[in-house]
């Protein structure tokens, strides 16, 4: 369909710098941008702050590529476009990674399950991905040894397990001191106590990697803006630009400062996740294939009543598989997988979300008796799968699929945070492909395979734990605990020393408002270098306490806001909005809504 070129009135073009002269030199300038040094001190356009800055560079003249959405695939593609030396933007309406990409079960992995679907495909491409995510980031993945326990009357036995391990080995490429152990059921037991006894036969042990797909999201991003790419969030597609027929930009707007902007650009990748097919709408392109959206969601029990020691990956009474995970002294749970109608910004528990959960952990681990007031936080996120009529939840194919409109708006559904590299690397092939047609330079191949994303820069996987115990002087030194020291080491691996930095100033407001030095060292960080915004994105994106430490939450949750609100300049109105946001998410996170 041809569509008309459009500019809706009040949209901002080329603008002036209305927030008085602020600048944007050096924003933006892909390949060779003059404020990408993290580590050395020097700036980043990526502070809560630079928002309004990086909107107006963002019109200020076209870009080569424009990613809508900030989830892991919108982060994975900035990054490939911008190393290949295109001016790329992104732009996401939430929080980065807001949407799915920090409500998975936070695992970069092959996907046994594909096995037993026969996607061999997809096992071995995301299973050899993994050592590529790991490598490139070992302070956001770590290995699991997870444990696949079998019963007698069970979907799998001794030999299934161990054929299918061994298959999932080869297919994944697994090194020699990470493939497959059987064990029998005394070593399983002696594994993981709290294991179902009763017709137990054994178990196989594998290698999974655990992640913080958040935290994952933000150090890809962080890394696609130190190379020069332009990202912000709170700042929603709202409609789609056109010359000639072809897409050629979007309009932007600002949903904290509410400004509207005109973004132009050569190519235009649809990377929204759950909305999709609401972008295809946009482009009156959405025919053929279309999403369909399930949801899964994660429990989150204290670890001193569910002291889970070992990663289980579990057969459910309903034939499912339901993964059991110890981190940070909690157990989760998850997930479910339903078919979901509602809005996709807010998928929550419901009633018989807790109830199938519950019950999938009390059959395996009977001596618990769980009940809903052991939960101590949750969350749900939507699968943005292709459908695949006549399929129910858990069979829909978790491939990805790469949509190219009429108009040029290539659209990227379907996949998985493991596989986000390549699925970017596809992208870009792409946009090289049309740029070739249309006669410009080619691009120079895919560069993010050995490329180390921010906060990697920590001598590989294997250098990985000398590298954190080298920074605890220089965290002691700046007024740490040895033990906060290799806490901010292990999370923000070589960003690290920016908090440590960051600690005279922290320390002075740690004081006055009563918060943790770590934590304010944290918060400062998170508002100047990760762009964060609202307190939600500090307790769920930034640091993952809302899932994994509540209490804390409710803790320091006054004293982030009213740090947030003298950095940020809240007015009243704006306070009172991100507390009452909090105290819904809080409410959410341990009552099921009713249906
Ligand atoms: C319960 C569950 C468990 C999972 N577990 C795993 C796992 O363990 N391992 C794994 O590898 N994968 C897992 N996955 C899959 C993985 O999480 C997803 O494939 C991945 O996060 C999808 O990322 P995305 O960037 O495509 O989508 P999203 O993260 O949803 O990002 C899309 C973004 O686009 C933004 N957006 C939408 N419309 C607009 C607009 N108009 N303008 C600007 N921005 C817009 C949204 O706000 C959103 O943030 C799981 C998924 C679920 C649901």
């Amino acid at each position: 369909m041809e569509q008309k070129e459009t500019r809706p009135e009040g949209v901002r073009r080329d603008d002036a710098d209305p927030a008085g002269g602020s600048g944007s030199e050096g924003l933006g300038n892909a390949g060779h941008g003059s404020e990408t040094r993290p580590e050395n001190g020097s700036r980043v356009p990526f502070a809560a702050w630079d928002r309004t800055r990086v909107l107006q560079a963002m019109s200020r003249e076209p870009v080569d590529l424009l990613v809508i959405g900030g989830g892991i695939t919108g982060a994975g593609i900035a990054l490939d476009a911008v190393t290949r030396g295109l001016r790329t933007a992104l732009v996401e309406m939430q929080d980065f990674a807001a949407g799915t990409s920090s409500r998975s079960t936070k695992l970069i992995h092959g996907g046994l399950r594909y096995l037993k679907q026969l996607e061999f495909g997809v096992v071995a491409e995301v299973g050899r991905e993994r050592a590529v995510v790991y490598e490139n980031g070992p302070h956001v993945t770590t290995p699991e040894w997870m444990l696949l326990p079998f019963y007698k009357g069970g979907s799998l036995g001794r030999v299934s397990t161990s054929l299918g391990l061994a298959l999932y080995d080869w297919l994944a490429g697994v090194k020699r001191s990470e493939r497959r152990i059987m064990l029998s059921p005394r070593e399983t037991l002696e594994r993981e106590p709290l294991l179902k006894r009763e017709g137990l036969r054994g178990g196989g042990l594998y290698v999974e990697y655990r992640t913080d797909d958040a935290r994952l999201t933000l150090e890809v991003l962080k890394k696609a803006v130190e190379c020069g790419a332009l990202a912000v969030n709170y700042a929603a597609a709202e409609s789609l630009l056109y010359q000639g027929g072809r897409v050629a930009g979007a309009v932007v707007r600002d949903r904290i400062g509410d400004g509207r902007y005109e973004v132009r650009a050569r190519h235009v990748v649809n990377a929204a996740g759950p909305w999709v097919d609401s972008i295809r709408e946009m482009d009156r392109s959405k025919e053929g294939k279309t999403l369909r959206l399930t949801k899964g969601v994660h429990l989150v029990f204290d670890g001193r009543r569910f002291p889970l020691r070992q990663a289980i990956y579990f057969d459910t009474p309903d034939g499912r598989m339901v993964f059991a995970i110890p981190r940070d002294g909690k157990t989760y749970v998850g997930t479910t997988d339903t078919d979901y109608q509602g809005d996709p910004a807010r998928p929550v528990m419901e009633e018989a979300d807790l109830v199938y959960l519950l019950d999938a952990a009390n059959f395996m681990f009977p001596s618990l008796n769980l009940t809903p007031r052991d939960v101590e936080s949750s969350w749900a996120g939507l699968r943005p799968l292709i459908r695949q009529e006549g399929k129910n939840p858990s069979e829909v194919s978790r491939r990805d699929e790469i949509f190219v409109s009429p108009s040029g708006l290539i659209s990227i559904a379907g996949g998985k945070l493991t596989g986000y590299r390549k699925m970017a690397e596809k992208v870009v092939n792409l946009v090289a492909l049309k740029r070739k047609e249309d006669g410009l330079p080619p691009l120079p191949p895919c560069r993010t395979r050995t490329l180390p994303i921010s906060g990697g820069d920590v001598g590989g996987s294997a250098g990985f734990e000398a590298f954190v115990r080298r920074q605890i002087p220089g965290g002691v030194a700046a007024g740490f605990s040895e033990e906060e020291a290799a806490r901010i080491a292990k999370r923000y691996g070589s960003n690290a020393r920016r908090l440590f930095r960051l600690a005279a100033e922290s320390r002075g407001l740690a004081e006055r408002h009563g918060l943790p030095p770590a934590l304010a060292a944290e918060l400062l960080y998170a508002m100047e270098a990760e762009m964060a915004v609202k307190p939600e994105d500090f307790w769920i994106r930034r640091t993952g306490m809302l899932y994994f430490d509540r209490p804390g939450v409710v803790k320091w949750k006054e004293a982030v806001a009213a740090v947030m609100a003298e950095r940020l300049g809240w007015d009243e109105e704006q306070r009172g909005e991100y507390d009452r946001d909090m105290e819904r998410l809080l409410e959410e996170a341990v009552r099921p809504v009713a249906p």
